[in-house]
């Protein structure tokens, strides 16, 4: 299913894009790449649904822009993951058309100085991060890191640049947050020195785009870490589940996506607010209306147009081991993708000392502990890229063919991009209305009906599952 394109498939597409154009057809991830071009007057602000888009005048945001075409990561004309993958790992050892281009991939976890035990699946992300800069083969890793007890309009997370394996560790875990890069681009291109960064794959891919076109971040930026990534949530995912644990947003002190627990199976997420008053709130994300991850609630529309789940551009890619026993064991596991030579020398230098504990896998064993993101960014993207789309047309490696598939899978894709649409709108009028209820009320129907289709819960669930035996069974009985 996935085509390889070359700049040359393009042809005919513009090569010139408008930023607005590209935020309008609901493409901006938010990376923050336009506004991190050199000479650009644009930052990055959260819109009304706590998504980052960039602000500037209406000439900059309407006016086609080549150097933009060329570093957004969503455009059309920009050299895709393939291209960019071939550039940077020319001699890699193996490629598979789901993971990219690699040279060994791993399941396992840190297993020295508390990496895994912090770390919000086996640690191996910060690990690596530390190990960099112990060796010092960077001065400074960039990564996304919690504020300081935030006050009201602050955002619970951004990007920040560590300098010690402390610091590394201290802002270890997976912030499914809304954050940006320009500013943190902005500061790499003041301080001479070598750099880790981490990222979820559209921005990892932003990064060598632009690195690609400008020889300083190209010399500074050492190392990519790239995170597995699902979609990208809005900041109404912690506000919603701040709400239905009875903590209002500003009364937010810390925030913890994922607490550890050795003794519950991994995949059990557990949400922990620290609140202002000293008090503290937990719950499984399985009890928020919008904790099922696979229902879409607070996605970014970009992240419909996106078939890179495993950050095919970074040198090194670390996501959950999403299968069993894995998935069981609490104390976390990671499945790791490979692709620079210096890194797997690290890797294995390590294994061999015991300070990492990593098994070989193959591509297989990755994409199974990734099925469904899989499922959602290849089939499901080649049936969204068949319908019908006004604006900016994506070009992506999947083809816009729709797949064979049937009614329900389909209804099951379509509910995702509607409970995501709606999630952030529901979310904002209900905020606004100061009634919690409107959306808590709209999003259990709204779960209730996707987990019916998807996982055949419940009456509805039982029912549709009936009419599908019934067509089955009337299919099978015609000539
Ligand atoms: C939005 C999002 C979606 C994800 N979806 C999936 C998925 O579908 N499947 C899967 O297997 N894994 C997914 N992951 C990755 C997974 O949650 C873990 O981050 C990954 O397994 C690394 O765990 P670790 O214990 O090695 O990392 P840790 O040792 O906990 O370190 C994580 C590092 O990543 C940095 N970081 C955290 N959040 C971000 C962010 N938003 N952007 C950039 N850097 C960040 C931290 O600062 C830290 O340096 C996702 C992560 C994010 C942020």
């Amino acid at each position: 299913m996935l085509r390889s394109l070359s700049p040359s498939s393009f042809a005919g597409s513009e090569a010139a894009l408008a930023p607005g154009r590209i935020v309008r057809a609901g493409l901006c991830v938010g990376c923050g790449a336009c506004a991190a071009q050199e000479g650009v007057d644009a930052r990055m602000v959260l819109d009304r649904f706590g998504r980052f888009k960039p602000e500037a005048s209406r000439d900059w945001l309407a006016e086609p822009s080549e150097d933009l075409a060329r570093a957004c990561p969503f455009s059309p004309v920009a050299r895709n993951e393939d291209e960019l993958a071939a550039m940077r790992f020319p001699n890699a050892a193996r490629s598979d058309a789901r993971i990219g281009r690699f040279e060994a991939a791993y399941v396992g976890y840190a297993d020295e100085g508390g990496f895994r035990e912090n770390g919000s699946s086996g640690g191996m992300t910060s690990w690596v991060a530390a190990e960099l800069l112990r060796r010092g083969l960077v001065d400074a890793v960039a990564h996304v890191t919690p504020t300081a007890h935030p006050q009201k309009g602050d955002v619970l997370f951004g990007y920040s640049i560590s300098r010690t394996a402390a610091e590394v560790s201290a802002g270890a875990k997976s912030r499914y947050y809304p954050v940006e890069l320009s500013r943190t681009i902005a500061a790499i291109r003041s301080t001479p020195g070598r750099y880790a960064v981490t990222g979820v794959p559209c921005f990892i891919k932003a990064l060598q785009l632009l690195s690609a076109e400008d020889e300083l971040l190209r010399e500074r930026i050492a190392f990519y870490l790239g995170l597995f990534c699902g979609h990208m949530k809005s900041a109404a995912l912690a506000e919603s589940f701040a709400w239905q644990l009875g903590v209002a947003p500003d009364e937010i002190d810390a925030f913890d996506f994922r607490t550890k627990d050795a003794r519950r199976p991994a995949n059990w997420y557990r949400a922990r607010i620290g609140c202002k008053d000293g008090g503290e709130r937990a719950q499984d994300w399985w009890h928020l209306v919008d904790g099922d991850w696979g229902a879409g609630f607070f996605q970014y529309p970009a992240c419909n147009f996106c078939d890179d789940v495993v950050a095919e551009t970074a040198d090194v890619s670390f996501g959950d081991a999403w299968l069993e026993p894995y998935a069981s064991d609490g104390r976390g596991t990671n499945v790791v993708v490979v692709r620079s030579p210096p890194i797997q020398a690290l890797l294995r230098e390590a294994a061999a000392e015991g300070r990492v504990r990593l098994e070989e896998v193959d591509a297989d064993f990755v994409h199974a502990t990734q099925a469904a993101g899989f499922r959602q960014r290849r089939e499901g993207l080649a049936w969204r890229l068949s319908r019908r789309r006004f604006g900016v047309r994506p070009n992506k490696r999947v083809a816009a063919q729709a797949p064979p598939l049937r009614a329900r899978r389909k209804l099951v894709y379509r509910q995702r991009e509607l409970i995501s649409f709606w999630s952030h709108r529901m979310f904002w009028l209900a905020k606004r209305l100061r009634a919690p209820w409107l959306y808590t009320a709209w999003a259990r129907l709204a779960l209730g009906v996707y987990q019916a289709c998807a996982h055949s819960r419940g009456r509805l669930g039982r029912l549709l599952d009936q009419i599908e035996a019934a067509a089955k069974g009337r299919g099978a009985k015609r000539p």
